[in-house]
């Protein structure tokens, strides 16, 4: 499937992957030449070790940069601090050198950039994009649903800016549709007011909300292309939206199908997911090759990471890669 042309979708021009140049020469991942203008990133939080489903999503995200002769960066997104867990982030880095993985510059915490954050709201708050909201959940529980699942703002205090008590959080005042089209789950339509409705950028305790943090860490990163679990898929025109209210342009975006367990819940510490088996890691890699459309040939079988990496770095294409947004691992 080749993705769909980019229109322009509330003023915003989405860029476009290049198409993949035939190219069968198998290239080491540090052979490969950093020679495009494609900039990848993963960014796992560090709630714990990182279970099969994280490991697809930085395979994914890994393989589309070195296939493009791109920069992969990692950043550690720990913005929560209630859901950090001491020395995750050790473990996370461990698991990626065992499995090969080779990312371009240093570590980097959103935990460092508060003071972008901090001005990015200024900016939206100077150009009146956000307004305080002190609504309890008790004055929200009426509402309609959002697609994520969340309480869709019921616009309380949108037009009451004296409406402030001592803690406020700021929401973006939303307007329009977003449109875009993502390079493995295809044309995406979001309606922001009545799928999403006024977000939070910073919670009422000061923390700043993931999807503010996203964009500007994206943004200063010059970040290309964004290749993630298709669980954010639902907050993307957040993102996108915000993204054109700050000026910034928009990376192109590919959803990773989910893995999911039995029970069709997604692998997460919450639903108790295994850690990665070490022991073998070149057949932890099959795996997640297989998951991602990409079984690799009989031959590889047995064979050491390195020969994985360097058959999959020649063979990746996003059109391989099943469009759904889950399957069981
Ligand atoms: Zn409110």
């Amino acid at each position: 499937m080749q993705p769909e042309p980019s229109v322009p979708a509330n003023g915003i021009i989405l860029p476009r992957l290049a198409p993949p140049t035939p190219d069968t020469t198998p290239c080491m991942p540090t052979a490969t030449p950093r020679s495009s203008t494609y900039v990848g990133r993963f960014a796992p939080s560090p709630t714990g070790p990182l279970h099969f489903g994280s490991l697809v999503t930085a395979v994914g995200s890994y393989l589309d940069a070195r296939r493009a002769g791109g920069r992969w960066l990692l950043r550690i997104d720990d913005l929560d601090r209630a859901r950090n867990v001491a020395r995750a982030t050790e473990g996370i880095l461990e698991i990626l050198e065992k499995f090969g993985f080779e990312w371009d510059g240093v570590v980097t915490r959103q935990s460092d950039s508060l003071p972008r954050y901090a001005e990015s709201l200024e900016r939206l708050r100077a150009m009146r994009h956000v307004f305080p909201c002190s609504c309890s959940r008790r004055e929200m529980a009426d509402s309609a649903l959002a697609r994520d699942g969340a309480r869709l703002y019921p616009g309380s205090c949108r037009d009451r800016p004296g409406r402030i008590q001592p803690a406020y959080a700021w929401r973006a005042r939303v307007a329009g549709t977003i449109e875009f089209t993502d390079l493995i789950q295809g044309r995406q339509h979001e309606d922001l007011e009545s799928e999403v409705g006024d977000f939070v950028v910073q919670r009422a305790d000061g923390q700043f909300a993931y999807q503010l943090a996203v964009v500007v860490d994206d943004h200063d990163a010059g970040v290309t292309h964004v290749i993630r679990g298709a669980d954010l898929l639902c907050s993307t025109g957040r993102q996108i939206y915000l993204q054109g209210l700050l000026g910034f342009e928009t990376p192109a975006y590919a959803h990773l199908p989910v893995v999911v367990n039995e029970a069709g819940e997604k692998l997460s510490k919450q639903t108790h997911a295994a850690a990665i088996d070490l022991a073998n890691p070149a057949r932890t890699l099959g795996n997640a090759l297989r998951f991602l459309g990409h079984p690799s040939p009989a031959e590889l079988t047995g064979a050491p990471v390195a020969h994985a990496w360097q058959w999959a770095i020649a063979n990746w294409n996003l059109a391989r890669v099943p469009r759904a947004l889950q399957a069981a691992g």
